[in-house]
């Protein structure tokens, strides 16, 4: 166990100590604070989330772009919007802790300095362990920043001092308005291990971001698979938002004490690829920390083998991807 700190008779222990500490967040009410105005469906909830306008309309921006800063952090920005994933700006030979008296020691750095991003309008963390949300993030982010996640950590996020998470459970939306802009986000299925150690991990959720104004057709649409295994639930993603234009896969098959896989690994990435049948995918979530176990070179190898390779752009930290609206 090059990467664990906990031996493995500790590992008993640490396990006993889990149990209590799940007890007692469960105990806990999800209070973060809420968009003024919600409404329900048959689907679930639907927020609202209401940002200013900016200086120039961009509602019919001709392209938008996909920017991979690191792990699991990119900046998405089209159409007026600018948007983080699961911001995560320590540096090489930090270490994040994963909880339980595990922790993970990054191995590269981020393509841009927190301090460096441009303006962002919101956040979308799929989950809170601290490669996907810091330490570092914790203290300088906004506390004001709008953060769209799980209920689990949009109170975690409440208790660090954050005032606008929007806590979703699976299928709940986001409808995001910013001057004339137009966007909607959905939380979709993702699970972080095996279904036996889901109550030892937190929630994850995975996104589905639509651009434009009309829901039935949106003019571009992005899945994000948040830290997820490949399960039954993941197949009902495509049956609802069918015509995936660009998907971004949390890779790794990351190892937590060594023998439990929490996030896909190559062979899993394609096998997700193949249930989401997206027009184009980009690998993110790779090579970051000691306890992603799965080179990139696993999925490429994969994706090779399937046929998939012209579907897949490799993008490595700091290089951006670009897209243009969709046509049919
Ligand atoms: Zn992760």
């Amino acid at each position: 166990m090059p990467f664990c700190r906990l031996t493995r008779s500790a590992a008993a222990g640490a396990a006993a100590a889990m149990l209590a500490v799940l007890t007692i967040s469960l105990a806990l009410p999800a209070r973060a604070q809420q968009p003024a105005t919600s409404t329900s469906t048959p689907d679930g909830e639907v927020f609202a989330l209401k940002l200013p306008a900016a200086a120039t309309p961009a509602a019919n921006e001709a392209s938008g772009t996909v920017q991979f800063i690191g792990t699991a952090t990119v900046l998405i920005r089209y159409q007026g919007f600018t948007i983080l994933t699961d911001p995560n700006f320590l540096h090489k030979g930090d270490h994040v802790h994963l909880g339980y008296g595990i922790s993970a020691e990054r191995l590269t750095n981020p393509a841009i300095e927190l301090d460096k991003l441009p303006a962002i309008d919101f956040v979308v963390l799929s989950h809170m362990h601290e490669d996907h949300f810091d330490k570092l993030v914790q203290e300088k982010l906004p506390k004001d920043t709008p953060i769209v996640t799980t209920k689990e950590s949009a109170a975690s996020l409440e208790k660090l001092g954050f005032t606008r998470g929007i806590g979703l459970g699976k299928w709940d939306q986001v409808e995001v308005e910013k001057g004339e802009s137009r966007m909607r986000l959905t939380a979709v299925p993702g699970r972080h291990g095996k279904a036996g150690m889901q109550a030892l991990l937190p929630s994850v959720m995975g996104s589905m971001l639509d651009f434009g104004p009309n829901k039935a057709a949106p003019t571009y649409r992005m899945y994000i698979s948040g830290d997820t295994l490949v399960y039954d639930d993941l197949k009902n993603i495509p049956q609802r938002f069918p015509g995936i234009d660009l998907a971004l896969l949390h890779l790794g098959g990351t190892r937590i004490l060594g023998v439990f896989k929490v996030t896909m690994d190559g062979k899993d990435g394609v096998q997700l690829l193949q249930i989401i049948r997206p027009q184009h995918a980009i690998p993110i979530h790779y090579n970051d920390y000691d306890v992603f176990k799965s080179p990139l070179a696993d999925f490429a190898r994969e994706a090779k083998a399937a046929g998939l390779e012209e579907q897949v752009s490799y993008l490595a930290h700091g290089e951006t991807y670009s897209f243009k609206p969709r046509t049919r």
